[in-house]
């Protein structure tokens, strides 16, 4: 499957049934699994056999559908995890413990900055947050001798912001160490980001990928283009001996390509346990079969409803990178030339009562903290998500008081333009 398109993967990738097996991906329902002589079973408490034994740690299910994104990334090991947070927490945590310091950006997902910032703090991981738009030397300036690595969004939640990857990859890898992105809203269908220098992809598939609002998930691919043997150093965890597995290494019995995603599922779904349900993966499947169709008309709806905002009177701005003008314009024509995701964000004149009054009076966009949802959805960060900030705080955050962050669905795009066009009406 690996030498096919996109579409091809997106509906086949992950899982070929042999005869007489089931045509769609089986849910195996089981926690757990038969063996005969308890020497088979050893051999998998020892990583010396590859196997099924317990349902925390690995299952069929979820294993064809984490094949599926793998093929989908251009990668060569991946897992699925309950939620696109612990896919971040794992992604990071299975190379950066107590004393150790990442370089992330600054445009990213509210609840991923909370993780960073004050419980992974907790945990001894210290974050250093650049602006995506920092300057070389501003980069440059933010690593340390105990980094460990860089992290960014392709597009950031809610800001929108395009990551420059050239720059960020070329930092990264000048210090020895991994570029991890957090793909979620461009999805492999818009944006690769293996082949644009990353080193490990993590996704919350709860947004386009299973795109119905169906099921909370994440997923973590290594492009296992990393050699971690070489910066030997600064991976202990991946290039010594874990004492926990009887003295395995595992980027020597791994290899580049299987190590980090072995690593994360022998001791961190061991240890933490972020485990999707076999349902869940399934349903997160029956999502990814559509999702090359999907991205596209999130992308034309979300162009159309950008272009008609800018327009209007009564918007004092709008933010998406499809729109000639804005700032991420060219590096969105560089790294996502088939076009960004469905969310747009702008300004109703009259800031935040007119923000309120606008949304109050939209009929096909419902009032949700979610995005990347089949239906049209909208959030007012300011008296949601960002209600503890003060004025000044949400300026700080890049969430004035008047953004609405809008999330185009699947419906006709003319019923969305008139939806917005009467609320605009009773502002
Ligand atoms: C939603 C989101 C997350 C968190 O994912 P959950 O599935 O809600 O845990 C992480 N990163 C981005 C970019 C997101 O949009």
């Amino acid at each position: 499957m690996s030498n096919r398109r996109m579409e091809t993967k997106c509906v086949q990738g992950g899982y070929t049934p042999g005869n007489g097996e089931p045509r769609q991906i089986p849910i195996i329902q089981s926690t757990t699994f038969k063996y005969a002589t308890s020497e088979a079973m050893g051999q998998l408490f020892d990583l010396e056999a590859s196997g099924y034994f317990y349902s925390r740690l690995q299952n069929p299910t979820c294993d064809y559908v984490a094949a599926k994104i793998c093929e989908m990334e251009g990668g060569t090991a991946a897992m699925l995890t309950s939620s696109g947070q612990s896919a971040n927490f794992f992604a990071v945590f299975n190379i950066a413990g107590n004393g150790d310091h990442v370089v992330s950006t600054s445009a990213i997902y509210g609840g991923t900055y909370n993780l960073f910032a004050v419980t992974m703090k907790r945990m001894g991981v210290e974050f250093t947050f650049v602006s995506p738009d920092c300057t070389e030397e501003e980069l440059e300036a933010a690593f340390r001798p105990n980094t460990k690595a860089v992290f960014g969004e392709t597009i950031a939640n809610p800001a929108l912001a395009i990551f420059d990857f050239e720059k960020f990859s070329r930092a990264a890898h000048a210090h020895g160490v991994p570029l991890i992105v957090d793909n979620t809203f461009a999805t492999p269908v818009n944006c690769r980001p293996f082949e644009h220098g990353a080193d490990i992809v993590t996704h919350s598939t709860t947004k386009y990928m299973d795109g119905h609002g169906a099921a909370v998930g994440g997923c973590i691919v290594d492009s296992g283009k990393f050699d971690w043997l070489s910066h030997a150093d600064k991976f202990p965890g991946l290039c010594t001996l874990d004492d926990s597995y009887h003295g395995i290494t595992y980027a020597e019995k791994f290899g580049q390509g299987g190590a980090y995603i072995t690593k994360a599922t022998a001791q961190l779904m061991r240890d933490f346990g972020c485990t999707p349900a076999p349902q869940s993966a399934f349903i997160l499947n029956l999502g990814l079969e559509s999702l090359h169709v999907r991205m596209q008309r999130h992308c034309e709806n979300a162009q159309a409803v950008a272009e008609y905002l800018q327009q209007h009177d009564k918007i004092a701005w709008v933010n998406y990178a499809g729109l000639p003008g804005n700032k991420y314009y060219d590096l969105a024509k560089k790294y996502l030339p088939n076009g960004t995701c469905g969310v747009v964000s702008f300004g109703v004149k009259g800031g935040r009562k007119a923000a309120e009054t606008f949304m109050a009076a939209l009929k096909l966009a419902a009032i949700e903290t979610h995005v990347a949802d089949a239906r049209t959805c909208c959030l007012h960060p300011a008296s949601a998500t960002h209600r503890q900030m003060n004025e000044e705080e949400l300026i700080a955050a890049g969430v004035p008081g008047d953004l609405v962050r809008f999330s185009c669905g699947l419906e006709s795009k003319e019923d969305l333009i008139e939806d917005i066009a009467q609320a605009l009406e009773q502002v």
